[in-house]
């Protein structure tokens, strides 16, 4: 770019970028495209000279824009919600305009010194105790995978980073059917291996951890030779919201000396709300626990926060010091490449301490618990409906539900059809998940821009093409 077209571009990007948010509703929230076609319309290889910006960012509108699923609409209710509130956004024109890795303190002392005030702040906010030390991750994937090797390195004597796992006792890690995928991963990249990580059933509304079954299987694990290294708890499953009893889990994991980490990925926004710490009543309690303001508190991707108790644990599980990365003579100061897998780190703070100064916790609180209020409000419509049944009961903003297909249909097969029919309607976007093996449909709602009415359009929009499908 020459002379001035940086300071246009970038104005006229920020421009674009406040019509965008101004113009969703307009918009279907998933778009009509089929496979492929975008890949096609794509140059098939590289430019040889440069183009303007006129035509780059003209292709940008005519063949992007169309191909994008816009999860800042209003009526995004997939999936979980990763919000980007416009304070947030504006942070990260700024971290992308300065462009500094921030693995060491020296690399960029503001970004280290804000990160560990921000994570405070996010502790006390979510009324956790003094205690927890804490890391900005850039996902939960990460933070989680970070404990899981710290699991095995505590329970391997800190020697499986040096002489590999070949040769070592057999470690398990425990936790229920509800973990999020992400689980499985940090257990198969740990090399703990899938058959380790040991299913407890569960029980009850919330689908949590049988506590007795939980201690019987480590007890029995110990007893043929094998060593169980952690628990991972959930705190609101990606599937129904699966919640364990987490003060339960926590004293099976003191009595046996195991890791405890705890996944709340999506839930853990909802803690700034006094009334729903009870959902994790024992947190307080874990090595570990991970969560997203990248989901429901409205930072932008990527921002994850790691609480973590012994942060000298993770450090000496993760932190390798060559020469060129030694700060001489700069003692008690914090690297933050030495608590994550990846060394290179995005500024993250920043967009978290505008969040927070813009909003405040109080507004963030009444966003939350609008959210709950409406979804619960909607699990009452539908229920009260002939033709829907509820199958999971909301847990925070997070139910699910399914259309109760005519005699002789295939439930299943109806659902799936269901909730592809609304997603191709475009007013709302849902997606669906399995209970008990059986396709439920799942409803959350957490967009800041979100409103009752929106809530209102859902359930006519549900309403009036499940009953157009019968
Ligand atoms: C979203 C989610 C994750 C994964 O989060 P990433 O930041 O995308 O890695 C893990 N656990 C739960 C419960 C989640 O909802």
């Amino acid at each position: 770019m020459k002379g001035n077209e940086f300071r246009e571009w970038s104005l006229y990007a920020a421009e674009w970028g406040a019509d965008y948010r101004d113009t969703l509703r307009e918009r279907p929230v998933r778009p009509l495209v089929e496979p492929g076609e975008i890949f096609k319309s794509i140059n098939a290889s590289p430019p040889e000279d440069g183009e303007t910006m006129q035509a780059i960012f003209a292709d940008f509108e005519q063949k992007i824009l169309p191909g994008m699923t816009h999860w800042q609409h209003p009526r995004f209710f997939a999936y979980f919600p990763a919000n980007a509130a416009p304070a947030s956004v504006v942070a990260e024109y700024l971290v992308s305009a300065m462009a500094a890795q921030c693995m060491l303190w020296q690399t960029s002392p503001a970004a280290t010194e804000l990160e560990t005030r921000v994570v405070d702040w996010m502790r006390q906010a979510l009324g956790l105790p003094e205690g927890f030390s804490g890391v900005m991750q850039d996902s939960a994937s990460s933070a989680t995978l970070a404990a899981v090797l710290t699991m095995r390195e505590r329970a391997l004597d800190w020697q499986g980073n040096k002489k590999g796992l070949q040769g070592q006792p057999t470690l398990r890690v425990y936790s229920s059917d509800q973990v999020h995928t992400s689980i499985d991963r940090a257990i198969w990249v740990s090399g703990i291996g899938e058959e380790n990580l040991v299913r407890i059933p569960v029980a009850g509304r919330f689908h949590a951890m049988d506590i007795i079954a939980l201690e019987a299987a480590i007890v029995a694990d110990r007893k043929s030779g094998m060593v169980p290294a952690g628990i991972i708890a959930s705190v609101g499953g990606t599937s129904t919201g699966g919640t364990d009893d987490v003060a339960g889990v926590a004293a099976v994991a003191r009595r046996h000396g195991l890791y405890l980490h705890v996944d709340a990925a999506w839930a853990g926004s909802a803690m700034i709300c006094p009334e729903y710490r009870h959902f994790w009543a024992g947190a307080e309690q874990a090595d570990s626990i991970v969560f997203n303001p990248h989901k429901w508190l409205g930072a932008q991707f990527d921002c994850s926060v790691q609480f973590i108790r012994q942060p000298e644990d993770l450090v000496r599980t993760l932190a390798i010091k060559p020469e060129f990365l030694k700060t001489h003579g700069r003692d008690g100061i914090i690297n933050y490449s030495e608590w994550s897998v990846p060394l290179g780190r995005r500024f993250r703070a920043l967009k978290l301490w505008f969040l927070l100064r813009a909003h405040g916790l109080e507004n963030l609180r009444a966003m939350i618990r609008n959210h709950v209020v409406w979804s619960e409000r909607l699990a009452a419509r539908l229920a009260g409906e002939p033709d829907f049944e509820i199958v999971t009961e909301p847990m925070l903003s997070l139910f699910s539900f399914r259309h109760i297909a005519a005699e002789g249909w295939d439930a299943d097969d109806h659902n799936l059809r269901l909730v592809n029919a609304i997603n191709d309607d475009g007013r709302i976007y849902l997606t669906q998940t399995r209970v008990d093996g059986h396709v439920a449909i799942r409803f959350q709602v957490g967009q800041f821009e979100t409103t009752a009415a929106d809530i209102d359009t859902a359930f006519e929009t549900i309403t009036e093409i499940a009953r157009d499908l019968a």
